[in-house]
């Protein structure tokens, strides 16, 4: 028995115990090196002016046998001299596919898939015991090479029909953890492909059971019968051209492979040449799916190299305020050894790029060409755009504050910022919002009267995120975010008309640490007091602060400013009582203090004392 050369042994004990993470691979790396010995075959036949091989001969047949426990691989493409064998098999990490790469450099349309010399030893994860018949094509001998991975292996002469070489891996006995025998099964064998190999050129082929009615009548029953099926599809949608692929076609991919029932509103065909290769099918979803907004939600395309999946979801592809997208990657990028992970970043990284700058250009498309499909896509993904504005410290704002719709006040629909701020006129100095629970919540602020009586138009925030996101910002088009309910809202005349240092003082004491001040108001108009805030903290943002998980347990506080209305008829009891009865002036200052809170939406301390409070002045 010949030794495998090198320090075989302990590489291949390192392959098969730590290399690749998933057994299953195996099914891979075989049926991509039958692949890469036919393209080699095709690749002679052309160049060498072969006539009589015709790429519709080309197949790879899998075949199981339940008792022998065996599962068959076999090609019919150039297969290997014992020499051959010797030396690509005796010599881990010796790879002849890339040896013929390197020989037929300058050549074009090579697309072998291994480079490495390492793949085929993934079978010995799976089998205790691996057969390879080989005849290589042009020679009448044909030889079995034999080993049982771990102390070398055998060369002899052997048997096989034409040239082609074929692999039979005598699986492992089953063990508690390990159900080796689930590589017999027809239906798991069927997905495997399905899953890695579905887009290898060649076919696939393998005999499976079908069911057919025999007899008649009350003897009808049912027997089952093989028959050969091609397990892959072979061309991948992605690689044919735009103008042949219909948009049920493309819906229909989607549909399958990412399980949603619904289409997508954006398909995105691409593909680049130059620096990076590639070509890309990406999908804009109409809605989340279920475990979108979870902690179970992995970001990702699917990774191809050559047609074959690398992985299932790459994360480094999408960024995180895109991580909606769904589709998948095919290029030729450098691989390490395993396939798992991706050598060169730089490569990944460009495609990265590219793909980012596509989906908004595509987003940005369907906003100004769809408006209504835009808005479903945004319902469901509102969220995460708003929060890719606030986080990473805004980095991304510049990209994103386009994509963002708010709710106007003025027009009852969603308006982006660029619309809000082409309509403004001279006089307007901020791009006002409100926030609350719902629309009609922040209709019925008395903080955004006086900015509708000014004929501005205010943004209506109902989403947590949106106050932060806004601030994040900080300005669009050089124009300033402005809360209606800051106590400086840049309106001309809004200075108070009125002022009595000596009661705003009194209720300012009376309430103590609950308010930073108390005034009289000159923009209140139909309500007798509100709260505005001074400083960077709304009262919204202090809401959503301290409702995070880990909030501080003394929790922030925005700066609220009790605000009086001068010319409703509560200004006067006020006056009155305070020059008469200074008792009934607190009373109803702790009055006013509550109805502001409740006008917020902010829970009041107690109920039943406001109630005392309010007979009392009764
Ligand atoms: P890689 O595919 O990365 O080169 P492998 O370990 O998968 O490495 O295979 C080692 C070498 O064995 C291949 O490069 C190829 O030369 C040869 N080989 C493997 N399988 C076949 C096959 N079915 N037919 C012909 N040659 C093969
Ligand atoms: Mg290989």
């Amino acid at each position: 028995m010949k030794k495998f050369k090198t320090e075989s042994q302990k590489i291949l004990d390192l392959m098969i115990n730590s290399i690749y993470t998933h057994k299953e691979i195996f099914i891979r790396e075989l049926l991509s090196n039958a692949s890469d010995a036919i393209d080699k075959l095709y690749y002679k036949s052309l160049t060498d002016g072969i006539s009589g091989l015709a790429r519709e001969d080309f197949s790879i047949q899998m075949k199981v046998d339940k008792e022998a426990r065996t599962l068959t691989i076999s090609d019919n493409g150039i297969g290997m001299t014992e020499e051959e064998l010797d030396k690509n098999l005796g010599i881990i990490a010796k790879s002849g596919s890339q040896d013929f790469k390197a020989n037929n450099e300058s050549k074009e349309d090579i697309n072998i898939i291994g480079q490495f010399g390492v793949g085929f030893y993934s079978a010995f994860m799976v089998a205790d015991k691996v057969d390879v018949i080989s005849k290589a094509y042009g020679s009448d001998e044909a030889f079995i090479w034999t080993s049982n991975g771990s102390d070398g292996y055998d060369i002899k002469k052997g048997e096989r029909e034409g040239n082609g070489s074929t692999i039979v891996l005598h699986l492992r006995p089953d063990t508690d953890e390990e159900k080796y025998s689930t590589y017999l099964d027809e239906y798991e064998i069927k997905s495997l492909v399905k899953k890695y190999s579905d887009y290898i050129r060649y076919p696939i082929k393998m005999d499976t059971t079908h069911y057919k009615t025999v007899g008649e009548g009350e003897d009808a029953k049912q027997e089952s019968y093989l028959e050969e099926e091609t397990l892959n599809s072979m061309i991948p949608l992605w690689k044919k051209s735009k103008k042949d692929i219909t948009e049920e076609e493309y819906d229909n991919f989607y549909k399958d492979t990412f399980y949603d029932n619904e289409n997508p509103v954006r398909v995105i065909h691409t593909s680049a040449e130059g620096v990076v290769d590639y070509k890309a099918l990406l999908y804009i979803p109409s809605h989340p799916q279920y475990n979108y907004y979870s902690k179970n939600f992995e970001k990702g395309l699917r990774l191809y190299t050559n047609g074959v999946l690398i992985t299932d979801c790459c994360k480094d592809l999408l960024p995180d305020y895109f991580s909606f997208v769904k589709g998948l990657v095919d290029s030729e990028l450098t691989l390490n050894v395993s396939r798992e992970t991706i050598q060169h970043n730089r490569q990944l990284t460009k495609i990265a790029e590219n793909i980012e700058k596509k989906i908004k250009n595509e987003l940005l498309s369907l906003l100004e060409s769809d408006r209504e499909k835009y808005l479903t896509f945004y319902q469901g993904f509102a969220v995460q755009l708003k929060y890719g504005i606030y986080e990473n410290w805004g980095r991304n704002k510049d990209l994103l504050q386009d994509l963002v719709l708010f709710y106007s006040y003025q027009e009852d629909k969603f308006v982006t910022l660029k619309e809000y701020v082409d309509k403004m006129g001279e006089s307007q100095k901020y791009i006002y919002y409100a926030t609350g629970k719902t629309v009609e919540a922040i209709k019925s602020l008395p903080q955004c009267d006086i900015v509708r009586e000014n004929g501005f138009d205010i943004l209506c925030l109902t989403d947590d995120i949106d106050e932060f996101a806004l601030r994040m910002l900080g300005t669009y088009n050089e124009k300033e975010f402005r809360s209606v309910a800051n106590s400086d809202l840049g309106i001309e005349n809004a200075e108070s008309p009125v002022e009595n240092k000596e009661l705003t003082d009194f209720m300012k004491e009376k309430l103590g640490d609950k308010v930073t001040e108390v005034r009289i108001s000159a923009t209140l108009k139909n309500h007798p007091v509100c709260f505005s805030t001074k400083g960077e903290l709304s009262m919204e943002m202090e809401r959503v602060l301290n409702g995070l998980p880990d909030a501080p347990k003394e929790g922030v506080k925005a700066q609220k400013v009790l605000e009086i209305s001068a010319s409703h008829p509560v200004y006067e009891k006020l006056q009155k009582y305070f020059a008469e009865d200074k008792e009934k002036a607190e009373k109803l200052t702790e009055v006013l203090y509550n109805q502001a809170m409740l006008i917020e939406g902010l829970p009041i301390e107690s109920p039943t004392k406001l109630t005392e409070l309010i007979c009392a002045l009764l």
